[in-house]
């Protein structure tokens, strides 16, 4: 982390219970593997109450060219066409990162319930070398969310020091 960063400035991490802990660790191990081979660090799974995996998904952009391929957006376009919105909204998906305003769009889209997060957009923006108060024109996954007509629960950040270690020197200085 960036010395320089106004402790303020960053997001509070969450407490998970041991089930959202363990989903979100999945999704963290597929970031890593999301790294492994050429692309961001990114990764997301979906899980229905009763355990049941849907899906997962990781970043793919340098893999496929496609500069929408994030984890969450491609998960969305997975599950999308094989289950119905009645099922998806039962369904938490589990990213190791923020979901960003394409892909928070596309969980929308999607009807998913509930969104359990990683590592926050201001840690990122760090790793990315950028100012943590550079906001560009990004909006939060909770705006996003907040202007849904179907409740959509976002938990996050959390299991921040385990969702950062993918991205130590995944990104340029
Ligand atoms: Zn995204």
């Amino acid at each position: 982390m960036n010395a320089a960063t106004p402790h303020s400035l960053l997001p509070e991490p969450v407490e998970l219970s041991e089930r959202d802990g363990l989903y979100l660790r999945r999704a963290i191990a597929l970031a890593d593997v999301a790294r492994s081979r050429g692309n961001r660090p990114f990764g997301a799974i979906a899980v229905l109450p009763d355990g049941t995996v849907l899906d997962e998904a990781w970043n793919a952009n340098a893999e496929t060219g496609d500069c929408t391929a994030h984890a969450e957006t491609s998960l969305v376009r997975k599950l999308s066409p094989r289950f119905g919105r009645e099922v998806l909204a039962q369904a938490t998906l589990y990213s190791s990162g923020e979901p960003c305003v394409m892909c928070a769009g596309a969980i929308f889209w999607s009807a998913i319930g509930r969104v359990v997060y990683g590592i926050d957009a201001v840690r990122l923006r760090v790793f990315r070398g950028e100012r943590a108060d550079q906001v560009d024109a990004e909006l939060s996954c909770r705006d996003v969310f907040a202007a849904s007509p179907l409740p959509i629960e976002c938990v996050g950040p959390a299991l921040v020091e385990e969702a950062s270690a993918s991205h130590r020197g995944a990104w340029k200085a």
